[in-house]
């Protein structure tokens, strides 16, 4: 492997860390209408401020040994963890697509899958910053990277490559969405349950406009198998009434959405 695409990827596992540290304090303030960039970091037990280098990213969390240097209660085990899968998907991307757009677009579409698969996990919400902003980056990325399938180049043969881009996009945002929200909708009349949050409609869209209708519709169907599979499991371990637990489905379609760029041919 050259040196330099060595140094590019401690570069993103570094950038993964801070970043997964960001994406952290957008979890936990976010849902709560909280600012993201004013107080500083602060302990939500105790509320004491968190000193910098009590906020390094993995090391001081090791060195806490997980726990508030004030108060003495345990930080959750979230936050190392969001930082290192954080820093193995940018890693991932990077060594899979390079040190270009492409590779920044997937990194930052997976930093926002990341913050909505914890808030839908912790909150059973998808906050409107995350999926409506999105869906709007991924529509600006159309114009400037190929969103992956070929259905613009087969359907819109003398149309520039830009335009292809940009109707596969779209046509993976009205795919993804439309028979989702509508099946929601009749069946939440008929059972008189909300089964499709507002939120899982929004994600659709963003989802849509980054992967196009191909992977879009791999990524939805990975998505629920696992969400049946592991809600199932989980449902039958704990012995939770299965009517009443609300299956975080957000959270298995942005974790498949996720991992999709790292197998994505393009
Ligand atoms: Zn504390």
């Amino acid at each position: 492997m050259p040196f330099e695409t060595i140094l590019h990827l401690a570069y993103s596992a570094l950038a993964g860390l801070l970043i997964g540290s960001f994406l952290n304090v957008c979890i936990y303030r976010v849902p709560r209408d909280l600012s993201v960039v004013s107080p500083r970091s602060f302990c939500p037990e105790c509320g004491k401020p968190v000193a910098w280098y009590d906020n390094i990213p993995l090391l001081s969390y090791a060195r806490l040994k997980g726990r508030c240097r004030h108060c003495g209660k345990p930080i959750g085990i979230r936050y190392p963890l969001v930082e290192i899968t954080t820093a193995f998907f940018f890693v991932g991307t990077i060594l899979h697509f390079g040190w270009n757009l492409n590779g920044f677009k997937w990194c930052l579409f997976q930093a926002i899958m990341i913050v909505l698969f914890w808030i839908d996990l912790e909150e059973r919400l998808l906050p409107d910053e995350f999926t409506l902003g999105g869906s709007a980056l991924g529509l600006l990325f159309a114009f400037f990277t190929k969103v992956p399938g070929d259905l613009g180049e087969l359907l819109l043969p003398t149309v520039s490559a830009r335009g292809q881009s940009l109707f596969e996009a779209l046509a993976g945002a009205f795919i993804l969405t439309l028979p989702l929200a509508a099946i929601g909708l009749i069946w939440g009349k008929l059972t008189k349950r909300d089964v499709l949050g507002l939120g899982d409609v929004k994600l659709l869209p963003c989802m849509g406009l980054f992967l196009g209708v191909e992977v879009g519709i791999q990524t939805l169907l990975l998505g629920s198998l696992l969400g049946v599979a592991i809600g199932g499991i989980y449902i039958f371990i704990m012995k939770k009434k299965a009517r009443e637990y609300e299956l975080p489905l957000g959270s298995f379609y942005c974790g498949a959405a996720a991992l999709a760029p790292l197998f994505m041919k393009f």
